[in-house]
């Protein structure tokens, strides 16, 4: 008998994602299997997560290790692997103490919590707004969405959160606007990833981290999808002579094990006192485990010259197709995280990758985004530029 109360034409999944025809069941390296056996190459790396592969070994080894001990432990507790993970986090960058939380928009929205109460406390009566860049993502919670100045993001959520404004991104004059009116933080991506892999201005970015330094606003860049070693060193500020104040992570820090964190430096930091914010599974021993991992991994072993090396040979078969495919209009990007603007919609390319079992992303309407993880070899840039290209040919031919 059926359940009187079911009706079966409705998902029990709510509409929230227009998904591709692929159910995946299995993934090692650059590898993933659906149900059905078949085998596709992957260059979503799971959106910029899986960035050592598929069940990378070194975090398989880790995380079985703590299965056996323990799984979940109240912050109310020292956590070993916590303190472990926020001090390879600290070694590695220019911060000084690390909160965790278990996504993305989670990192950012401490962020913000940060920055204000920082405002409101530590600077008592400085302006608690918070300025963000058109074109940026920076999550989905009511507060982050509010932060994504992209009006697909926030529409039909009002009232949004008050508290924040939005500048042209890449814009000099935007730099102006900032002096005058001394926001509490400026929270950006340095390559606005959902919002079309668009890398930020070397000099723009030197300029802006000066104004924030001059004017006592705070530097938060979100390396959610640039972190974790994605465009060539652990993060992406690295390359731009900068110092952020707040650093966000997540997507890359587990390598697929859910987990968010925000680095600070000691000044910001101390808009946080014991109360002030706080999470149930953040910074849980299994996720803490994987990010150790990870971060280890990144650290010791030679994967950013890979990614130096093979974004360099990637740049060059992107080139050659884009010479092939007139309607390839432009290749950008940086290290391992690379957008083809093309002339049509994107989607219809990503799902002429997957009939040539390849996987591979969007980025706004016109924009295919590769991403391949970190350790990815020679050979497989070359299965992928194949099999890219038979998909053009497909979408040129009408077929
Ligand atoms: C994915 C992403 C987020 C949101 O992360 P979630 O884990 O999905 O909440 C925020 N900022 C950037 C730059 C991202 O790429």
């Amino acid at each position: 008998m059926v359940n009187s109360t079911s009706v079966s034409s409705i998902s029990p999944l709510m509409a929230t994602y227009s998904r591709f025809p692929v159910t995946l069941v299995r993934g090692k390296g650059s590898y993933v299997w659906d149900d059905q056996g078949n085998k596709y190459l992957d260059f979503t790396a799971g959106i910029a997560t899986c960035n050592l592969g598929h069940v990378p070994d070194v975090v398989k080894e880790k995380l079985e290790e703590q299965l056996q001990n323990l799984w979940h432990c109240t912050n109310l507790y020292h956590i070993p692997n916590q303190e472990k993970l926020a001090e390879l986090l600290t070694a590695n960058s220019c911060g000084d103490q690390v909160f965790f939380c278990n996504s993305g928009a989670e990192a950012n929205e401490a962020a913000i919590k940060l920055a204000r109460r920082y405002a409101n406390k530590v600077k008592a009566n400085a302006s608690s707004e918070v300025v963000t860049f058109q074109h940026s993502f920076h999550g989905r919670t009511l507060a982050t969405l509010t932060a994504t100045a992209q009006e697909k993001i926030q529409s039909g959520f009002a009232p949004l959160m008050p508290g924040f404004s939005y500048l042209p991104f890449n814009d000099f004059e935007a730099l102006d606007v900032l002096k005058t009116k001394k926001p509490a933080a400026v929270l950006l991506e340095l390559v606005q990833g959902e919002g079309g892999v668009i890398p930020a201005n070397q000099e723009w970015v030197q300029q802006l981290a000066k104004v924030c330094k001059e004017n006592g606003i705070l530097l938060m860049i979100d390396e959610i999808q640039t972190g974790m070693g994605r465009t060539g060193t652990l993060f992406a500020y690295q390359q731009y002579g900068i110092e952020p104040d707040v650093i966000s992570l997540a997507k890359g820090l587990g390598s697929g094990f859910p987990i968010g964190a925000i680095i600070a430096k000691a000044e910001a930091a101390k808009g946080f006192e014991p109360g002030s914010h706080g999470t149930t599974f953040g910074g849980n021993p299994l996720a803490t485990a994987a990010g150790t991992a990870t971060v280890s991994h990144i650290v010791e072993s030679d994967v950013l010259q890979n990614v130096n090396e093979m974004a360099a040979y990637l740049d060059k078969q992107l080139e050659s197709l884009k010479n092939k495919f007139s309607i390839i209009k432009d290749v950008r990007g940086k290290g391992l995280l690379k957008g083809l603007v093309v002339e049509i919609n994107a989607s219809e390319i990503v799902l002429k990758a997957i009939a040539n079992h390849l996987l591979i992303l969007t980025a706004g309407q016109n924009i295919v985004r590769i991403l391949p993880p970190l350790n990815i070899t020679k050979e497989e840039i070359n299965e992928f530029i194949d099999k890219l290209e038979k998909a053009f040919q497909s979408i040129e031919k009408g077929v």
